[in-house]
């Protein structure tokens, strides 16, 4: 009988990138299709997951959260970089709008700011970094995972479900109202979060526990007190994104504590990781509300190749069964995670985990336990 709703869409494989540049190089990409494809392959595996395609949603819910230039620049920017012949696989920026050039302006004068014509200045104005390439399928790939985390949010608020999953991908927490960046265009999760506070009229607590701390989730909803923002992460003095993540962070204006930073050392375990987990979850509870959108990243794995963090599988699934313990409807959407052979048998524990079912670890086919190549 299959239990969780899955929800996936092939459409994610145009978003097809090889290379990132990381300190100005160009180096193998972490952010690759292989990653939901091992994750949805493991779940199909595992016999209790029912896969279901996305529905499509359109372009409304997403402006109902994004700036509407960085969506027209995402929709066309590969056309340009084709019209302006530039000789790239994929499109970085490598000039960015930094606060210091605009030290000592007037917020009239900076006001007067506008966005380049040239798809090379454009892709600065609209992005974070150059960790976030472009590439001709990028567009469509982000429009299928929005709609594969409202289908997600559907079959918890229309259908009935407690908890449903969207493998999203590409993932969403650090793209901003305007602007891209770490390997996310459209927030996925806080497109599910304000499509679900609409609809209920409720407020909605979001739970992030991808490794990297949430900087777009945390600015959409910085002035709102309906979207409690709550995320545990590596200490961003040491780990991306840098320059937002700490725990002073709190939010302003109705939006005053509503939002709950939790940095972490590098090399935290279970053992504190999962009391960061318990106070994430008692901030929770302390909200009205019956819905938790989940910013699902596995990138806390203690192998996982860019993060900081010590988590264990079997601790996901320890997690999973904490959060659906609270006895909300989870909307649980996937953000990172790159180690790629532990990925599939990590979401399936925190699955099961969030499903009441047993923590009943399986190495990935091809891989052991400690995710070394078998021969
Ligand atoms: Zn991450």
């Amino acid at each position: 009988m299959p239990g969780m709703h899955v929800v996936y869409t092939a459409g994610h494989l145009a978003h097809d990138v090889t290379h990132e540049t990381y300190l100005g190089i160009a180096v193998p990409a972490n952010e690759v299709a292989e990653r939901a494809e091992r994750i949805r392959t493991t779940l199909e595996a595992d016999g209790g997951f029912a896969l279901v395609a996305p529905t499509e949603h359109g372009l409304d819910p997403i402006l109902a959260v994004h700036d509407a230039g960085l969506v027209r620049f995402l929709e066309s920017a590969w056309t340009e970089v084709r019209r302006q012949e530039i000789p790239r696989s994929f499109l970085v920026a490598d000039t960015y709008p930094v606060r210091a050039m605009f030290e000592g302006m007037s917020a009239a004068a900076l006001g007067r700011l506008r966005e380049p014509k040239a798809v090379g200045g454009r892709v600065g104005w609209w992005g974070l970094d150059s960790s976030n390439p472009l590439v001709p399928g990028t567009y469509g790939a982000a429009l299928g995972a929005v709609d594969v985390a409202l289908t997600a949010a559907d079959l918890v608020l229309n259908g009935g479900a407690a908890a449903a999953y969207g493998l999203c991908r590409p993932p969403g927490h650090h793209a901003a109202r305007s602007m891209a960046g770490g390997y996310c265009f459209f927030n996925n999760a806080a497109i599910a979060a304000h499509s679900v506070a609409s609809r209920t009229g409720e407020p909605v607590a979001i739970l992030d526990v991808d490794v990297h701390h949430g900087n777009g989730t945390q600015q959409i909803f910085w002035r709102r007190g309906d979207v409690l923002y709550a995320s545990i992460h590596a200490d961003p003095a040491h780990l991306y994104p840098f320059f937002l993540g700490y725990a002073d962070e709190v939010g302003e204006g109705p939006g005053k504590d509503a939002n709950f930073n939790q940095p972490l050392p590098a090399g935290t375990g279970d053992t504190v990781y999962l009391e960061a987990v318990d106070r994430a979850l008692d901030a929770i509870a302390g909200t009205s509300g019956s819905v938790i959108v989940v910013s699902l990243g596995f990138d806390t794995f203690a192998q996982d190749p860019i993060g900081t963090l010590a988590v264990t599988t079997a601790a996901y699934h320890e997690i999973g069964r904490r959060v659906a313990a609270l006895g909300r409807r989870l909307v649980i959407l996937q953000e990172g995670g790159y180690h790629r052979p532990s990925l599939g048998e990590n979401a399936r524990a925190w699955l099961r985990g969030a499903e009441g079912r047993p923590y009943d670890p399986q190495p990935a086919a091809g891989f052991g336990p400690t995710g070394a190549r078998t021969p």
